[in-house]
C-alpha cells in the first residue's frame, strides 16, 4: 500500500483547495511546499522589520462556494472589501467610484453626464457575460476534441444559458469575448478618464495593451473571479486565505510540509508513483498533483523524454512573458494624497489616465523596455488591517505594469518609476519611505518557479483559455502521464486566487473510475 493517496506539489490557493476537498472526501493527502512558507503566491511575509506584505497578490477573493463548502470562516477567514476604486489623473485630479452602481453613476455625472446614464446598463451587460463565464468556470472544461455525452451536455447547457439572454443580449455577450477593451469602451463611453480606469482590469496581468483583441475577455475573467474593480483581501493579508485553506485541509486530515525542497515526480512505465525530494527522500503515492505551471511541471518535475514530442512542443508554445513587478514600501506615516478624499485610500488606487496612455505603457514592453509612465495600481492594506505594520506606520503595495521579463531590469529603476508616478499625487511619499522591496518577473521565476515570472501560469488570452488551457487535449487536469494531474492557475479557469482550478481538479480525480472516491464528497 502506498503512503498517500495524493501528494500535491506546491501550496498556493489551488493546491490547498484541492487538498482540502480531497481530504474531505477521505483521501490521505500530503501537500509539499518547497519554500519555507505554506501559501506560495498567496503568502504574506515580513519584508522589513515589523512590516508585512503580500508577496504576490495585492488583492484576491476565493470563490464563495469554496468558502462555504470548506467553512473557511470557521478557520479564521475574515474578508476585507476594497469597495472603491480611484483614478489618479494628471494635474492632481482624481475621481473615486464606489461599488454601489447608482452612487458610481452619480460620481460620473459630475464630469461625464452622458456616460453616467450608460454606466448601469454597461455593468449589467458585463454581469451577463461574467455570469456565463462563471458557469463555465465552475466545472472542468468539456473535452472538445473527443467529447463524451457528458461533455456535449455541458456545452449544450452553456449554449442554452446564452440563448436564455435573448437574441440581442446573446450577440452582445458573444462579441464581448473577442473584442479589444478599447473598442468596447469606445462603443459605450465618451470620457477618456473613465475609459482609462475601466480598461485597466482588461490588461491587468497581461502583456498586451487595451488595443489588443481579446482584452475584454481578460476584463471578464477578473470580473468573474470578483477581482476587477471592487476587490477584496483578508484580515492578516492575502496569506490569511492560504492559512484558512490550510487549516481546513488539516482539519480533514491532510498533512502539509513546508521547506520540502525541490521535488521530482517518480514515473514508472508512464505512471506517476510518487515523489522524490532533493534530499533523496522518496514518498510513494497513488497519484501526484502539481500546482506548478505546465512548463515547470513538464520540464523540471518530470523528464521531457517521458512525454511525446508533440506534447512537449505544445507546452513550449504556451505564452508566458510576465510583465508585472511588485513593489512594497514600508512607510513611517500615511502618505498625503491630494485631490482625493481620505476614505478613498482604503480602496484601490489606479494610474491609468486614458486608453492611449495604457497602450503607450505597453508599447515599449513589446521590445523589452519599460515606459516612463507605467500603469500603476496601489493600495494601503494597513488602513483596514493595522496588524501588518508597527503602530501608525503603513505599507504601500504597488503593482507596476509593464516590466517585461525579457529585459534585465534594474530594480532601483522600477522603484524610482513607481515613486515618481505616485509622488505626483502624494508629494510627501519619498520622504516617508523606510524600506523598499522590489519583486520582478525574473524574481518570481527564480524564487517561486513561475515560468517567465507569469502571475497566472500563462497569459489569460482566449487562445489559452477553456479547453485550450494549458494545452489542447489536456485541459481536464489530466496529463499524458497517468496519475499525474495539474491543479494550478495554468489550468482552467486560470489565474487568480478563486481556488476553482483546485476544486475542479479534485472533482476530476474523484470522477476517475479507479479513485473509488465519492463525487458527492467533493462537490
Ligand atoms: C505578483 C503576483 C500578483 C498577483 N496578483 C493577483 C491579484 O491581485 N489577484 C488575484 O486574484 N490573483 C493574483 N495573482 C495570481 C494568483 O496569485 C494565482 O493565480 C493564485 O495564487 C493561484 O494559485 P495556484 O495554486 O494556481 O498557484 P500559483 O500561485 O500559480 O503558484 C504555483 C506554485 O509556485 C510556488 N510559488 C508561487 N508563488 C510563490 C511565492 N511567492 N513564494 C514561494 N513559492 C511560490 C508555490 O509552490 C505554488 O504552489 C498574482 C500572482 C502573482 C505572482
Amino acid at each position: 500500500m502506498t503512503a498517500y493517496d495524493t501528494v500535491i506539489l506546491g501550496s498556493s490557493a489551488n493546491a490547498l483547495t484541492a487538498a482540502a476537498y480531497l481530504a474531505r472526501a477521505g483521501q490521505r493527502v500530503l501537500v509539499l511546499e518547497q519554500s519555507a512558507q505554506i501559501g506560495g503566491a498567496t503568502a504574506t511575509g515580513e519584508f522589513a522589520d515589523g512590516f508585512r506584505a503580500d508577496m504576490g497578490l495585492i488583492s484576491g477573493r476565493l470563490d464563495p462556494g469554496i468558502v462555504r463548502d470548506l467553512r473557511l470562516h470557521d478557520h479564521g477567514l475574515e474578508p476585507i472589501e476594497r469597495d472603491t476604486i480611484t483614478s489618479l489623473l494628471p494635474d492632481r485630479r482624481g475621481f473615486t467610484l464606489p461599488a454601489d452602481r447608482e452612487a458610481a453613476a452619480e460620481v460620473i455625472r459630475g464630469f461625464a453626464p452622458n456616460d453616467a446614464a450608460r454606466y448601469g446598463q454597461f455593468m449589467r451587460l458585463l454581469d451577463l457575460a461574467s455570469d456565463l463565464l462563471g458557469s463555465a468556470y465552475a466545472a472542468p472544461p468539456p473535452q472538445a476534441q473527443h467529447p463524451s455525452a457528458a461533455d456535449a451536455a455541458q456545452m449544450m447547457a452553456l449554449v442554452g444559458r446564452l440563448r436564455g439572454y435573448g437574441r440581442r443580449q446573446m450577440t452582445e455577450v458573444m462579441r464581448l469575448l473577442v473584442m479589444s477593451v478599447r473598442d468596447l469602451l469606445d462603443e459605450w463611453f465618451e470620457n477618456a478618464d473613465l475609459k482609462g480606469l475601466l480598461a485597466s482590469a482588461g490588461v491587468r496581468g497581461l502583456t498586451q495593451g487595451p488595443f489588443a483583441g481579446g482584452t475584454t475577455f481578460n476584463l471578464l475573467h477578473h470580473l468573474t473571479i470578483g477581482d476587477a474593480y471592487f476587490r477584496a483581501t483578508a484580515s492578516g493579508g492575502i496569506g490569511a486565505i492560504s492559512r484558512a485553506l490550510a487549516a481546513a485541509a488539516q482539519a480533514h486530515g491532510a498533512e502539509l510540509r513546508a521547506g520540502a525542497g525541490a521535488p521530482r515526480v517518480i514515473v514508472a512505465d508512464g505512471i506517476a508513483t510518487g515523489v522524490q525530494l532533493a534530499s533523496g527522500e522518496t514518498i510513494a503515492s497513488a497519484r501526484v498533483i502539481s500546482d506548478y505551471d505546465a512548463r515547470h511541471t513538464f520540464t523540471q518535475l518530470v523528464d521531457p523524454p517521458e512525454l511525446e514530442p508533440e506534447f512537449n512542443r505544445a507546452v513550449a508554445n504556451i505564452r508566458y512573458n510576465g510583465s508585472v513587478a511588485r513593489i512594497n514600501l514600508a512607510l513611517h506615516e500615511l502618505p498625503h494624497f491630494t485631490g482625493i478624499a481620505d476614505d478613498a485610500l482604503r480602496g484601490t488606487l489606479v494610474i491609468a489616465p486614458s486608453l492611449t496612455q495604457l497602450e503607450q505603457a505597453f508599447d515599449g514592453a513589446k521590445y523589452g523596455s519599460v515606459s516612463d509612465q507605467p500603469y500603476v495600481e496601489a493600495c494601503i492594506p494597513t488602513l483596514a488591517d493595522p496588524t501588518l505594520a508597527p503602530a501608525d506606520q503603513h505599507v504601500l503595495s504597488i503593482w507596476l505594469q509593464y516590466a517585461p521579463y525579457r529585459n534585465n531590469l534594474d530594480p532601483r529603476r522600477l522603484s524610482e518609476l513607481a515613486l515618481e508616478r505616485l509622488s505626483e499625487f502624494a508629494p510627501n511619499l519619498r520622504s516617508i519611505v523606510l524600506h523598499t522591496q522590489v519583486i520582478m518577473p525574473r524574481d518570481f521565476e527564480e524564487r517561486c518557479q513561475l515560468s517567465e515570472g507569469h502571475l497566472y501560469g500563462g497569459d489569460m488570452t482566449l487562445s489559452q483559455a477553456f479547453f485550450l488551457r494549458p494545452v489542447p487535449g489536456f485541459a481536464q487536469y489530466r496529463t499524458p502521464i497517468e496519475q499525474l494531474y495539474l491543479c494550478g492557475a495554468a489550468t482552467h479557469p486560470g489565474g487568480g486566487v478563486s481556488g476553482l482550478a483546485g476544486k475542479n481538479a479534485a472533482y476530476t480525480v474523484c470522477s476517475s473510475q479507479e479513485s473509488g472516491i465519492s463525487i458527492q464528497n467533493v462537490q
